[in-house]
């Protein structure tokens, strides 16, 4: 075994397929040999592949969100979260975190009506943008998911995939041993450096996924006009801003409709 793990953040950035070629194939030399790390990859967020995926259709998505004449988080919001936190309101359910044991027979059954309202008004919004798959549904289920629990976050499917927060715990306090100011200061001194050291990776995460590496950008932004707003290769590549052949926006965008499944249009 190599005595020079990796960091996490590279075995992580491997798990999203981001590392660029030199740095993959240093990686690999290193996991031919090591079990330990094997272990750690394999234990981020299901195979490379699919984790890689994942990762390709949350950029669209935000590609989608991010463009002015989709907006794919404000229609979500106007036309989903809107409307189904008032008739939560008008059916008269309970606050969201109440156990379902505790609820009447009469909330069980409005609820049941709540849901199909909810899943009906994805389906139409995702079908106004002809976004009909599977993922486009789950991935929007749960960026509501997200609203209604975070009144606070504003953007849209920018978690960076399978990255979870660090678990924290509070040790047991063994008051005979540790006076209570002691304990209180090393516990918000382990606190602390668990914060930080979060904050840190995910900064750098966010650093290398955003990086526009070799303008994967534009590219899915010409994905998302190529699909949702059915433009034509010679349209997108008119709007573009720099001069680009509409031949180099097809080329471009192929790969990507691939990797996220999204069959090109026959028309
Ligand atoms: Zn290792």
């Amino acid at each position: 075994m190599s005595p020079e793990h990796p960091t996490f953040d590279v075995l992580k950035l491997y798990s999203l397929d981001q590392l660029d070629q030199r740095e993959k194939v240093r990686l690999e030399g290193h996991l031919s040999t090591c079990s330990e790390c094997r272990r750690r990859v394999s234990s981020l967020a299901g195979t490379t592949e699919s984790t890689a995926v994942a990762q390709c259709r949350r950029l669209f998505l935000r590609a989608a969100a991010h463009h002015p004449e989709t907006r794919l988080a404000d229609s979500l919001r106007a036309r989903v979260l809107t409307p189904t936190e008032e008739s939560w309101k008008r059916l008269g359910l309970p606050v969201p975190n109440l156990p379902a044991s505790q609820w009447t027979p009469n909330q069980r059954t409005a609820k049941e009506s709540w849901d199909c309202q909810h899943i009906k008004l994805l389906h139409e919004w995702a079908e106004d943008l002809n976004l009909q798959y599977d993922w486009v549904i789950s991935e929007a289920a749960a960026q509501l998911t997200i609203w209604r629990s975070m009144p606070g976050v504003k953007g849209a499917f920018t978690g960076i995939l399978g990255y979870e927060p660090p678990l924290f715990y509070i040790e047991a306090w063994h008051f005979e041993d540790e006076l209570e100011r002691r304990y209180r200061k090393r516990m918000k001194a382990k606190f602390a450096s668990a914060l930080q050291a979060h904050v840190r990776d995910v900064k750098r995460l966010r650093s290398r996924l955003l990086a526009d590496r070799g303008s994967q950008n534009s590219h899915y932004r010409w994905a998302v006009e190529y699909v949702c707003l059915k433009w034509k290769w010679s349209d997108i590549a008119r709007e573009n801003g720099t001069h680009v052949t509409w031949q180099a926006v097809s080329k471009a965008v192929r790969p990507i409709l691939a990797k996220i499944g999204i069959p090109e249009s026959t028309t």
